[in-house]
This record gives structure tokens, sequence and C-alpha cells, in this order.
């Protein structure tokens, strides 16, 4: 179909905006490799210091954040604990058990959380047979359960649970400051107990490419050595380290809009028939929901949506919906739109 695509399919599909341009073209360059890249530089130490940490480090994505982290924190044989849902468990290509020798441990539990009480049963005897719990990592906010955010009463309950059994604590925080807008705990509060954390630039906050990884002197000079290792260290990185510096200037208050607009969307779709949506399930930027009670699939689902402008994931009969910035109020009302002639000519 002609006409701009609304693309609900996920919050990487943001461009950047032509104030965002201007900052790249105008960018301060160096060699980042050799820690002269001053954008670079720059976004490393606000990181950090938003985050409360020592010390940051710029990477090309947040999936080797989270490797080089399970790289540093475990050695081969050894276990980590997260949920079943988890991205380091099911959309990193197998890294961790490929690129580190470590298995996970998936544990149940509503919106991608799981309980304290859930991850201390799930800590091994120390004996032999078992394979050695060694970290614990949560997803904050929980990608696969639906953007759910971690409160911080468990965030410090599980961070107190780690420091007694001697375990590294991590939390990929790919979409950590949508928690931060959405629950009001400023950033440093949620990063606290954990040895190592890292936000994604090239999500809600608009950046086309980056992550930026933060933890101790000791351990981001570790991963430096593996970014080296594996070929992640750059040039003149500051062409896209000015979009992360403009994004956590102009980006990161406004993803309340975003949180809105997912709510506004959840709550059209309960009108819809054949849709079963947990409105209260919403907290910040991701809506699933389910389509068992029409005559389509996720695939049919999506096909007859994308000919009509708008694009939407799903598996079975479970269906994503992430909003942007690059995804307006207006824009929401005519995705509901587009489902509800979908859900008719289905019917029909
Ligand atoms: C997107 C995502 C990642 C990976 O980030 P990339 O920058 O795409 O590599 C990791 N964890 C979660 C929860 C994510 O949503």
């Amino acid at each position: 179909m002609a006409g701009r695509l609304i693309n609900l399919y996920s919050d990487t599909q943001t461009r950047p905006s032509k104030a965002m341009r201007l900052a790249m073209a105008e960018a301060e360059v160096g060699d980042e490799q050799r820690g002269e890249d001053p954008s670079v530089n720059r976004l490393c130490e606000m990181t950090a210091e938003l985050l409360g940490k020592e010390a940051a480090v710029f990477l090309p994505s947040g999936t080797m954040c989270n490797q080089l982290s399970i790289h540093i924190h475990c050695r081969p044989g050894e276990e980590i604990i997260a949920h079943r849902s988890a991205h380091i468990l099911n959309f990193e290509g197998g890294g961790t058990a490929a690129f580190s020798g470590v298995q996970v441990q998936g544990l149940e539990g509503p919106g991608g959380r799981f309980s304290v009480e859930a991850a201390r049963a799930a800590i091994r005897p120390k004996d032999r047979y078992h394979p050695q719990t060694r970290m614990i990592a949560v997803e904050q906010t929980a990608n696969q359960g639906g953007g759910a955010i971690w409160p911080l009463g468990d965030i410090l309950a599980l961070g107190k649970l780690a420091r007694q059994h001697a375990l590294a604590y991590h939390m990929d925080g790919a979409r950590l400051l949508n928690a931060v807008v959405a629950a009001g705990v400023p950033a440093k509060d949620f990063a606290a107990p954990f040895d190592s954390l890292w936000i994604d630039l090239s999500k809600g906050l608009g950046c086309p490419v980056g992550a930026v990884l933060a933890g101790s002197r000791e351990f981001i000079e570790e991963a430096w050595r593996l970014k080296q290792r594996h070929g992640g260290a750059m040039r003149q990185a500051g062409i896209i380290a000015a979009a992360g510096i403009f994004a956590l200037e102009h980006n990161v208050e406004r993803l309340a809009e975003d949180h809105a607009n997912a709510r506004h969307f959840a709550e059209s779709l309960r009108n819809l028939p054949g849709i079963w949506v947990d409105v209260d399930a919403v907290e910040t930027n991701i809506v699933f929901f389910d389509i068992a009670g029409s005559e389509l699939t996720a695939e049919t689902f999506c096909a007859a949506l994308k000919d009509k402008g708008v694009d939407l994931g799903g598996a079975g009969t479970r269906i994503r919906a992430v909003t942007h910035l690059d995804v307006t109020r207006d824009d929401i009302d005519a995705a509901i739109a587009a489902i509800r002639e979908v859900l008719n000519e289905a019917k029909a």
C-alpha cells in the first residue's frame, strides 16, 4: 500500500530524527579504540553517571553487552538464573553456550519476572554433580513479559540473594529507561545492586545503533579487552555516539508518550471482537494481545495488516505491538481502524 507504514513491529524501527542527524553530523570525533573520541567518551561518562557506576563502554549492540558480561562473570559449565523468556536464552543465537560454555536455567513467572523465592530455590547445591550457579540476570523491562517492570523491592531483594551466594548480578536494561520513566524510580536506584548493566540506544531512545554497558572500572576494563578481541572496537565512532548523547538529552522523558500510546492502543483493542488483551498488564511501551477468538493466525493477521499499512509481529495467535517515537496517537487510532477492518473481512 502507498503511504507511510505505521510500524508497531518494534521500537528498534525508529529512524533518527533531523535534529539527531544534525547532532551526528556535527559530532567531534577521534580514535575510539585509543580512547580519543570525545563524543564516545562523553556518552560513556553520561551513562556511568546516569547509572551510578564507575565506568562504561560503548558497544555496537545490546546483545554484545549481554554476551561480554556473561563471559566476564561466568566460567564454562556454570549456570545463569534468568527468566524462561529471557533475551540471553532465546534471541542471542546461542551465544551464551557458544562463547562462554554457560547454560541458563530458565524460571517461570508472570510478566517475564520470577520471584525471589524461585531464584533462591534455583541456586544449585555446591557439589560435583550440579552445574554451579554463577549469575542472576533480570530484564528491565521484561520484553517477552510485555514490557513489565521489575519493582525496586524485588530488584533489591534479588541483589541481596546474589550477594549472599557470591553470584554476579546482571541487568539486561535494553528498556531500563522505560521503567525509570513509568515507575518514577531513578535509574541509579534500579542500577545500584548490579555488578553490570546496560542500556540500549537503538530501542525507544531512537538511535540508529549502539548500547552502553556500565559497571566497576575493573569490569569495564575486562569488557574493553573482549570488545577488542571480538572486533567491536571502533574508530571515529563519535558519529554514532553523538546520537546517543542527543537521545539521553532529549528522548528520555518523552518515553511517557509511548507508554500512554501503548495504553490507549490496548484500551481500544479491548473493544474489538475476537481479541483478548490484559490492559492492566501494559506498564510501558509493549502490548501483547491474543487473536484466538478470531478466524486468524498471527501469520494471516499480520499479512492482512501489512497490506493496510500497519506492521506488527506475532507467533501462534499472540501478537506484539511496540510503541516508540515514530508512532503518534493518530497512528494508533489508524492502526486500530485497520485491525477492525481486518477482523471484519476475516468474518465475512
Ligand atoms: C533488543 C534486546 C536486546 C538486544 O539488543 P540489541 O541492541 O538488539 O542487540 C537484549 N535484551 C532485550 C530485552 C532486548 O529487548
